[in-house]
Formats: structure tokens, C-alpha cells, sequence
């Protein structure tokens, strides 16, 4: 019996379960039946282990960053997800439910999208499989990754921009929960994080675990051990982290360490998507999780200078590995982010995802020993931000 994975019920400890409107039960329980199932099935994993590795790019390098870990005092190793077709660890998890969608029968996708890294990964797989595909976007973030959209288009999904509430990933989550329910027998929901009702924080957290099954090869072979001393990933609704996370999460001599987005810092809670830090438990999008919401139980708009982690909602895993103090986390700052990721670029000539230099930034805050083996999840790379980067930095 795992401690911190999920129990047979849909729940990690408190956090969790499917909290759906009647339209969709059937749909949330179909998929209950069939993931394990299907995902388990010889021929599916056939499918889905050569895509990976032929298409996706897999397995993504364990790099050892000699200069970061000059700079540091530990042995720093990043997982390089940024080298993934498309630019992010989010493929990994569309492809595997677009797959398993199809062989529910399925003819139609929707899903949400922040950055927009999830629903070109969508919009990619859509493409790869002539699928029908919809993706709903907040409209702030359609004007501040507009790439991203253009890439989605290129790829023929319909962008559709969201104008309530702040215009963001909440936003967008929202409506594309609201075509599903609209649509519930041939549209599939590929959800981008291990968010949503169970089983999709189970179903995304096994798409993703292929990060820490490499992990735990390529640390072996690199440098004798399977596990190092610090796992460190950053926490949007947390797939990346989850999946970095995943062989782990029962072996407490590894530090999990997430990190999530402080925007102007947690004393202005009303400009900050820290959701472990000033959440509380809530149900959100269909599962029971912290969420940041005012006096009344309102959800509050969360802000970040991140489009991909500023959501006001956590996944059930990691409120749960916060809560029971397995894992550490940190809130760390639009400016701690942007710093972070000058410094990555200059040390190692890698262009972070703003998404990513969250973790990065948790380096300097870290007391590690000069033994200490650090494995980093860099979950995306920095194409999508270069606006914000050369505003920033005056490029
Ligand atoms: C979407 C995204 C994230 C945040 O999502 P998680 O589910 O928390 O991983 C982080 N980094 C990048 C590059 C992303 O695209």
C-alpha cells in the first residue's frame, strides 16, 4: 500500500475523488473501467513505448550541468522534457490519452489550454491521428502566447478564446468542461495536468511517470545510483512534477521539492497563483484539492507571470504530498523566476520555459551538501516566452 499515490477510492489521502454533474458520470466512470485496463494492454503499450520513442523524442537526456552545479554545491542533473516534440513534458500525457480515446470509441477531443503548450500537444496529436480537436483558451492567454495559437491553427485545431473571469486557464478549463457535458458520447476531454475528477489525476500522474522510469535508468547509469537525494520540478496543477516524482514517492530518502508561483509574492494574495500556500480545501473542476478562494468560497483569479501555471487550483497529489510535509514547496516570485532563467541560459546555454525557472529558482534557496545528487525537471523550453523575456531583460 503507497502512503502518497492514490487509494482505491480516487483520493490521495483527503484530497481527490469526482465531483462531476450528472451529464458526465457516465463518461468519468467509463473511463474509470477501461484506463487501468487498456493501459495495461500489451498492444496499447506497444503503440504508445514507439510513438515515444520515435515521435516524442524519448528517452528525453539526463544532463548533468556541470556549471549550475559549480554554482550551487551539489551534483545538479536536469531532465531535459524542454527537448520533447513541441517543446514540453505535455505530450507525453496527450498522446497517451488521445490513444486511449480512440480505443473508447471516441471521435472528437476538447481540451483546455494556458500557455498553450498542452493544446498544441493536443492540436499535435490530433493531427498525427485525424481527429477531430477543440481547444479552449482564456483570452488573456490568447494574446500572451499568441505562437502557441498560431501553431494550434497551423495544426487544424479550432482555438476557441474564453472571455470570462481573468481570460486564463481557469477560464478555459471551465468551458471546455462545459463542451464536454454538451457532447458526452463522442467527445473525449484531454485534460493537461493531473487535475480533473478521477481517474484523470491517476491517468495523467502514469503518462508522466515515464520522466522518473528514465530518471531512475539514466541515474544509474550516469552516476551508480537510482534515486538522488533531491527530486525538484515545478507545480502548475503539478503533471510535471507528478510524473517526476512518481517511482519516488514512497522512498522518503528522496526530498520532493515543487515549486510553485508566487507572481508579486504571497503577502498579495489577490496577485499570486500560490495555491499550497494560500488554498484551501475546495472542490474545483471535479476534484477535492486546495483552491485559492475568498471569504465566501468564491474561487479568486490567480496571477502569474506564467501563463501555464496561473491557475488557482492544485492537483489532489500534491496538495496531499504537501499536506502530510512529503514533499517541501516553495513559492517563488515572477522576478525569482525571470532571474532564474538568465541564469540558467547563461550557465548551460539552456532557454528555460518561465514555467520551469520556477524550479530553478528554488536552487539558491536550498542548503545541499556538496555530495548531494539533484535531479531538476526542466518541464519546457523558453520559445513561447521570448516576449516576456526580452521585455523583461531589455533584450
Ligand atoms: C503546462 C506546463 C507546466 C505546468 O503544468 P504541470 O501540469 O504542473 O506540469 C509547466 N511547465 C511547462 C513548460 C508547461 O507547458
Amino acid at each position: 500500500m503507497s502512503k502518497y499515490n492514490i487509494d482505491e477510492n480516487g483520493y490521495y489521502g483527503r484530497f481527490g475523488g469526482a465531483y462531476v454533474p450528472e451529464i458526465l458520470q457516465k463518461n468519468v466512470s467509463e473511463l474509470k473501467a477501461n484506463y487501468l485496463k487498456i493501459m495495461q494492454d500489451p498492444t496499447f503499450k506497444s503503440e504508445l513505448d514507439q510513438l515515444l520513442h520515435d515521435y516524442v523524442g524519448r528517452p528525453t537526456p539526463l544532463y548533468y550541468a556541470k556549471r549550475l552545479s559549480n554554482l550551487y554545491g551539489a551534483h545538479i542533473y536536469l531532465k531535459r522534457e524542454d527537448l520533447c516534440h513541441t517543446g514540453a513534458h505535455k505530450l507525453n500525457n496527450a498522446l497517451g490519452q488521445l490513444l486511449l480515446a480512440k480505443r473508447m470509441g471516441k471521435t472528437r477531443i476538447v481540451a483546455e489550454t494556458g500557455a498553450g503548450q498542452h493544446g498544441v500537444g493536443t492540436a499535435t496529436v490530433c493531427a498525427l491521428m485525424n481527429m477531430e480537436c477543440v481547444v479552449y483558451m482564456g483570452a488573456t492567454d490568447v494574446k500572451r502566447q499568441y505562437l502557441n495559437v498560431q501553431r494550434m491553427r497551423m495544426l487544424g485545431a479550432k482555438v476557441v478564446p474564453v472571455e470570462t473571469g481573468n481570460g486564463t486557464l481557469k477560464d478555459a478549463t471551465n468551458e471546455a468542461i462545459r463542451d464536454w457535458c454538451c457532447n458526452p458520447a463522442n467527445t473525449h476531454y484531454i485534460i493537461g495536468s493531473v487535475v480533473g475528477p478521477d481517474p484523470y489525476p491517476d491517468m495523467v500522474a502514469r503518462f508522466q511517470s515515464v520522466i522518473s522510469d528514465e530518471i531512475r535508468k539514466q541515474l544509474k547509469a550516469q552516476c551508480g545510483r537510482e534515486t538522488p537525494d533531491y527530486l525538484m520540478a515545478c507545480v502548475g496543477g503539478g503533471s510535471n512534477a507528478a510524473g517526476t516524482f512518481y517511482h519516488c514517492l514512497d522512498n522518503e530518502n528522496v526530498q520532493l521539492i515543487a515549486a510553485e508561483a508566487a507572481g508579486e509574492g504571497i503577502d498579495h494574495p489577490d496577485r499570486s497563483a500560490a495555491t499550497i500556500h494560500l488554498g484551501r480545501e475546495g472542490v474545483l473542476h471535479g476534484s477535492r484539492s486546495l483552491v485559492m478562494m475568498d471569504e465566501d468560497g468564491q474561487i479568486t483569479e490567480a496571477f502569474s507571470i506564467s501563463a501555464g501555471l496561473d491557475y488557482p487550483g492544485v492537483g489532489p497529489m500534491h496538495a496531499h504530498l504537501a499536506q502530510t510535509g512529503r514533499s517541501k514547496v516553495y513559492a517563488i516570485t515572477d522576478d525569482e523566476a525571470l532571474q532564474a532563467a538568465l541564469t540558467l541560459t547563461k550557465a548551460e546555454g539552456i532557454i528555460p520555459a518561465i514555467e520551469s525557472a520556477h524550479a530553478l529558482a528554488v536552487l539558491p534557496k536550498c542548503k545541499f551538501k556538496k555530495d548531494d545528487v539533484v535531479v531538476l525537471t526542466v518541464s519546457g523550453r523558453g520559445d513561447k516566452d521570448m516576449n516576456t523575456y526580452a521585455d523583461y531583460f531589455k533584450l
